[in-house]
């Protein structure tokens, strides 16, 4: 008995990892895991689970959409909102040159789906100039030498520009471009709730201009897995074969539309704070000697941090530094790292990480 006890203060003694390497690596509160063992669940496939049905019908009316499908990752939401608006082969798209779908998701609407990309460059603010994007509509007499045009996305909040939000004024522009040139409109928010947030905007009316947006469950929202895409029923009937298709149909999905659920009911909330925390840290690294962080850019919980060429340490040995002391980040490059703030990340832990940082620059 005497060593079960000392096991179980040695435990105890573990140290506490602060993990803000992304907001993908939150972990389940309780409270999901409860509503997860008492999900009531049946065939998705067959379209009967009746957690993923309210999850879905739920998530649709927060997004001011008409239905909802509930897909394994937002790589796959993405893909399907693209495949869905681009049904013809070598249709072209329209998005950024550093949004998540060209860059980070394998090229997947090319290699699987048969369409082209049509990169415009990303501004600092992660918009694209509606010049830029009216310019590079095909001409639709053109079809013997052109790819016809068939979508634009744009991606809120921006990933690769630290997070930053995307205007309602700027997405209803965006939406307007499309009507009139026929086509659709597919917003990527992953993190659209962190934008909505941090604008002080309602998400319906912040992707009201949108045919379809894909939303991650299990990023800021800190469900384990999913993510939600929302749009008309005709969309989202269409979006279903696809997911069967690619092999993202499953059965008792419940277990995790329940958890899902318990996401959006506690944790958009606190998104404010992760905004806040990060803001506290940014500004606090900012005033570190030998550390740069562009404090206009961080609006939501991402910030980039750029390590001075002329400081003592590079990127990745402050970076093993910080995990000797428990603090994980995300290496970007030998200058450069990502710290993302998330619900699990508190304020005592963003001053930790601060003390434990100068030290390691300063030696204070
Ligand atoms: C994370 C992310 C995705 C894809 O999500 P996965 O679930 O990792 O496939 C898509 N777009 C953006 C902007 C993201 O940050």
């Amino acid at each position: 008995m005497g060593e079960v006890t000392t096991h179980t203060d040695n435990a105890k003694m573990v140290k506490r990892v602060i993990d803000m390497r992304s907001d993908t690596v939150t972990k389940p509160t309780e409270a999901m895991r409860i509503a997860m063992s008492n999900a009531e669940v049946d065939d998705d496939v067959l379209g009967y689970d009746p957690t993923a049905l309210h999850l879905e019908s739920e998530m649709a009316t927060i997004m001011g959409k008409e239905a909802g499908l509930f897909v394994p990752s937002g790589t796959m939401g993405n893909l399907i909102s693209v495949l869905v608006h681009c049904d013809v082969r070598g249709s072209e798209v329209i998005l950024g040159d550093m949004s998540h779908i060209h860059i980070l998701e394998n090229g997947g609407i090319s290699t699987i789906g048969g369409v082209h990309p049509r990169t415009v460059k990303n501004n600092k603010d992660g918009t694209m100039d509606l010049g830029l994007i009216e310019a590079a509509i095909r001409d639709p007499n053109g079809e013997l030498f052109y790819p016809q045009t068939r979508l634009i996305c744009i991606e809120n909040s921006h990933a690769n520009s630290g997070g930053r939000c995307v205007s309602v004024e700027y997405t209803d522009q965006v939406g307007e471009l499309a009507r009139k040139h026929g086509l659709k409109f597919h917003i990527d928010g992953a993190r659209i709730f962190n934008a909505a947030t941090a604008l002080g905007v309602p998400v319906d009316r912040l992707v009201q201009a949108a045919d379809s947006v894909s939303v991650c469950l299990s990023k800021g929202l800190g469900a384990p897995v999913g993510t939600m895409i929302v749009g008309s029923k005709s969309f989202i009937s269409k979006a279903k074969i696809l997911r069967k298709t690619l092999g993202g149909g499953m059965r008792q999905i419940g277990i995790l539309c329940a958890a899902a659920l318990v996401a959006v009911q506690d944790n958009v909330k606190k998104l404010e704070e992760d905004h806040k925390n990060a803001k506290l840290l940014a500004d606090g690294l900012n005033q570190i000697a030998g550390l740069k962080v562009e404090l206009s850019s961080v609006e939501t919980n991402i910030i980039f941090v750029r390590v001075c060429e002329n400081s003592n340490t590079t990127a990745p040995k402050l970076a093993k530094n910080l995990e000797e002391n428990g603090i994980l980040v995300m290496l970007d490059n030998t200058y450069r790292f990502r710290i993302v703030t998330h619900h699990q990340i508190t304020t005592s832990d963003v001053e930790h990480t601060l003390s434990c940082i100068r030290q390691a620059l300063t030696g204070e």
